[in-house]
C-alpha cells in the first residue's frame, strides 16, 4: 500500500517509500546497497559495489548533453535508527511505517531517515527519468556516513570520473553549504594501576548539561561533564588520597559531554571535606553555566560502612587521572577570519573512561585548517608523553575549503535566485561532511552541498517537509539541464 502516492514529486516519493521498506541503520546497509544495484541494472545503467556496500551508478548525459562535464550525485545509504519511548520496533528487521499529513512526512515511533534516503531517491529519480535532460551522470551512494563516514573513506576513488557533485545531504532548503573542516578522532590513554584499598566507597555524578553536536555547537559555551569532573578529581587529589573504581563520562566523541560519573573510595576521615570540596564547586558551576547550562547538578554520594575494595587505583594513578582530565584542552580554540562566525579550530573531549588498566579520553578535533589540526594533535601527545600515556587516531579527514572561484556553485546559486526569487545563504561549517573526504580523494573537485528541510534529524521526530521536497528537486533537475553551462 503506498501512503505517498499522491503527493508530489511523485516518483522522488515512490522511491523514498520503497528505500524506507528496507532497514537500513548504519552498518546495515547490504540490503539498500543491493536495491540500488538491482535498480540500475534493472534500467541497463553500469553500476559497481565495493565491499563497504558503495555504490556507484553511471548514466550517459542525453542528446545534446554529450559535451557538458559529468555531474555526481552524491548522499548516503545509511540512517541514524532511534526509537521514540515505548516503541518496540526492530529497526534492525523492520522497515519504516511511514504517515503523512499531506505536509509532512515522518515514520511512526522512529526516525524517517530522510537524512539521507531522500538523496539517494532524488538520484534514482533521475536515473529513472527518461525525459530530463542531463549531462553524464555518476551517482554515489556511501555507506556509514553516520558511523564515521566510512564508505566515503573506502570508496576507490578512480570509480569517480566526475569533478563537479551535487551532495543532497544538507537538511536546510536555500542554504547552500560550501566548505567544511577537517577532523580527526584522538584517544589519549593514561596508564592506571591498580590496588586494594580500605575505605568508603562514595560517588559524583555531574548531570543535566544540555550537551549537543561538538562541531555545530562548540561555541555556544556550554560545559562539558568530562571535563567538570576533572577539576573536581583534581580538587579532591590535591587533599586526599583517592582511589578510584571508575570514571564513566559522556556517549561519543562528537557529542559534548553531557553527563559524567567517578566511584572512589576515600578513607572515612577525608569524607566531610570531600563532600564539601564537591559542594562547593557544584555550586561554582552552576554559577558558572547558569545560561548555558540551567539544568546542570552535581550529586555527591557515599556509602556507609568501610570495607576493603578491590581494583581500585593507586592515590598517584588517581592523581594522573585528574591531572589529565584537568590538563587536556577542550572547547572552542579559534574562530575564523574570514567567514564571520565560523568556526576554525576546536575539540571535543567527548567519551572519557576508566577501564582495563588505563584513562581512555576520546576527542573530536575539528579545524578548517590542518595546521591548526596538527597543532592540537601535538598539544595532546606532549601532554600525554608527560603523564606517560600516548595518543592513538582514527578517522582522519581532510577539510574541504572555500573554493573562490566555482562555475558549479555560480550555477546553482542562479537557478535558485530565478526559482525563488531572493538570494540563497553560502554556508561554512564546523563539521565534517563527506564531500571533505571527497575534496581529499577527488582533486579539482567543485561541490555545493543541498537539500530540502529536514527537521530534527537524528531523532525519532525526525519530518521531511513535502513542499520543500518538491522545490528542491525541481533545483536539481534545472542544475542539470542548466549544466552545459559549466566549463570543464
Ligand atoms: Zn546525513
Amino acid at each position: 500500500m503506498s501512503i505517498l502516492e499522491n503527493l508530489q514529486p511523485q516518483n522522488v516519493l515512490r522511491i523514498f517509500e520503497a528505500l524506507c521498506a528496507i532497514p537500513h541503520g548504519s552498518h546495515n546497509c547490504k540490503a539498500i546497497s543491493d536495491y540500488c544495484v538491482d535498480f540500475a541494472r534493472s534500467k541497463g545503467l553500469a553500476v559497481r559495489q565495493d565491499g563497504a556496500h558503495n555504490v556507484v551508478i553511471y548514466k550517459e548525459a542525453t542528446a545534446g548533453y554529450e559535451q557538458a562535464p559529468t555531474v555526481i550525485l552524491q548522499g548516503h545509504l545509511d540512517m541514524v535508527c532511534d526509537l521514540a519511548p515505548g516503541c518496540t520496533r526492530d529497526m534492525a528487521k523492520e522497515g519504516l511505517v511511514l504517515r503523512t499529513d499531506g505536509a509532512y512526512v515522518w515514520a511512526d515511533g522512529t526516525s524517517l531517515g530522510g537524512d539521507d534516503a531522500v538523496a539517494v531517491a532524488m538520484a534514482l529519480a533521475v536515473l529513472d527519468s527518461d525525459d530530463l535532460p542531463h549531462p553524464a551522470l555518476e551517482a554515489v551512494f556511501t555507506t556509514d556516513e553516520e558511523a564515521g563516514m566510512e564508505g566515503a573513506t573506502a570508496l576507490d576513488p578512480a570509480w569517480v570520473t566526475g569533478r563537479h557533485m551535487l551532495n543532497l545531504d544538507s537538511e536546510d532548503e536555500g542554504v547552500f553549504t560550501v566548505s567544511c573542516a577537517g577532523g580527526i578522532r584522538a584517544t589519549c590513554h593514561v596508564p592506571v594501576d591498580y590496588e586494594t584499598a580500605q575505605g568508603i566507597f562514595c560517588g559524583v555524578i555531574l548531570k543535566g548539561l544540555v550537551g549537543g553536536h561538538s562541531g555545530v555547537e562548540i561555541h555556544k559555551g556550554r560545559a562539558n561533564a568530562n571535563r567538570l569532573m576533572g577539576r573536581i578529581l583534581s580538587a579532591l587529589t590535591a587533599e586526599m588520597p583517592v582511589h578510584l573504581a571508575a570514571v564513566v563520562g559522556g556517549q561519543a566523541d562528537n557529542a559534548i559531554a553531557a553527563e559524567c560519573v567517578a566511584t572512589m573510595v576515600l578513607r572515612q576521615e577525608d569524607l566531610p571535606r570531600a563532600a564539601q570540596i564537591v559542594t562547593a564547586l557544584g555550586e561554582s558551576f552552576r554559577r558558572e553555566y547558569q545560561t548555558a547550562d540551567p539544568g546542570l547538578t552535581v550529586e555527591w554520594r557515599q556509602e556507609t560502612a568501610a570495607e576493603a575494595h578491590e581494583a581500585v587505583t593507586t592515590a598517584e594513578a588517581a592523581r594522573r587521572v585528574a591531572d589529565a582530565l584537568l590538563l587536556l584542552p577542550g572547547g572552542l580554540q579559534s574562530m575564523s577570519q574570514d567567514v564571520p562566525g565560523l568556526v576554525q579550530t576546536s575539540l571535543n573531549l567527548g567519551v572519557a573512561q576508566m577501564a582495563a588498566g588505563e584513562l581512555t579520553a576520546t576527542f573530536a578535533v575539528r579545524s578548517s585548517l590542518t595546521s591548526e589540526k596538527r597543532w592540537l594533535c601535538r598539544q595532546l601527545e606532549r601532554l600525554m608523553a608527560l603523564l606517560g600515556g600516548s595518543v592513538t587516531y582514527v578517522g582522519d579527514y581532510p577539510a574541504w575549503e572555500y573554493e573562490k572561484d566555482s562555475p558549479l556553485r555560480e550555477l546553482v546559486c542562479d537557478v535558485y535566485r530565478r526559482q525563488y526569487g531572493k538570494e540563497p545563504k553560502i554556508e561554512a561549517i564546523h563539521a565534517g561532511l563527506e564531500c571533505g573526504i571527497f575534496a581529499g580523494k577527488l582533486p579539482g573537485l567543485s561541490c555545493v552541498s543541498l537539500g530540502p528541510n529536514l527537521l530534527e534529524i537524528h531523532t525519532h521526530r525526525e519530518r521531511m517537509d513535502v513542499a520543500s521536497l518538491e522545490r528542491t528537486w525541481n533545483l536539481v533537475c534545472e542544475v542539470l539541464r542548466r549544466c552545459k553551462e559549466l566549463t570543464v
